[in-house]
């Protein structure tokens, strides 16, 4: 039996994650390159991509850096192919990007309503299939939901509240789909609140609100994000499969 330690390795393994120009994205970039993974990122604005790929380099890990939207099937398959040409396999896809809207539903436009569902949870699903047709088995899918899937914090968020649970039923569906016929594994991570630029547009009352909420007295630092990533990603976790982790410093018990 190997050691813990040992099974949270990366080693001869690529990590495919999605919207990795800020955030959680970029800092777990960077996190799995130190537990030996090559890295493959992609995001909508290139110069932040390559950002990231800087600091995941910095590691002494290869990082290959793509621009594309996950909201375009071409691009997903853009993405994943650059990475497998590249890299040579995909043994980890991070679906990361994400956005979201706190409009009012009565004054919501069409507009913002479908770009939230176009990029978390169409998006998701183009960058599965286009990953899972270049998976050996023993990889494994993460999907970066959101406490917001099966809470609610009282802001109108439906669109982002409607992907993010959306987003569970995927991961479930996914993993009986693949787990028992490819040796796929697919799981979630319901982060609750990590400072990054999509928090930055929340109020600081809000978020100070959350943080008291929360039985940890605080919101989330992304390190303790990265570190549940890395684990779910990992052969420690190969027995898990079709769940999804909170990560929320209690918040959603209360
Ligand atoms: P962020 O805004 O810093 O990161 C989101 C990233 O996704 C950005 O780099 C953005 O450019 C990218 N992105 C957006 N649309 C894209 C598209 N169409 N194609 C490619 N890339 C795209 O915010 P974050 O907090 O790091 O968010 C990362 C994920 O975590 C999101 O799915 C978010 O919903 C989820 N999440 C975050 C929190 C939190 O508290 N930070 C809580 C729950 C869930």
């Amino acid at each position: 039996m190997t050691s813990f330690a040992e099974q949270t390795r990366f080693d001869g393994k690529t990590v495919l994650i999605t919207g990795a120009s800020s955030g959680l994205g970029a800092a777990m970039a960077v996190a799995f390159a130190e537990q030996g993974a090559e890295v493959a990122i992609c995001g909508r604005r290139l110069d932040r991509v390559e950002q990231t790929a800087a600091a995941v380099e910095q590691t002494g890990r290869r990082c290959v850096a793509v621009q594309a939207d996950t909201s375009s099937p071409e691009d997903c398959e853009r993405f994943a192919q650059t990475a497998y040409d590249e890299l040579g396999r995909i043994d980890v896809l991070i679906n990361n990007a994400g956005i979201g809207t706190a409009v009012p539903m009565t004054r919501e436009t069409v507009e913002e309503f479908r770009s939230v569902v176009d990029v978390n949870l169409n998006g998701v699903y183009w960058m599965s299939q286009v990953a899972v047709r270049r998976m050996q088995p023993g990889s494994n899918i993460i999907n970066i939901s959101s406490v917001l899937g099966t809470w609610s914090a009282g802001l109108p968020q439906a669109a982002y509240s409607a992907t993010k649970a959306a987003l569970l039923g995927l991961t479930r569906d996914l993993a009986v789909q693949l787990t028992g016929r490819k040796g796929i594994r697919v799981n979630a991570i319901q982060p609750g609140y990590f400072p990054t630029e999509m928090t930055d547009q929340q109020d600081a009352d809000f978020l100070k609100g959350i943080a008291d909420l929360a039985p940890m007295g605080r919101t989330g630092d992304v390190a303790e994000l990265v570190n549940a990533a890395v684990f779910l990603a990992s052969d420690a976790a190969s027995y898990i499969t079709g769940t999804s982790l909170v990560v929320d410093g209690g918040l959603t018990v209360r």
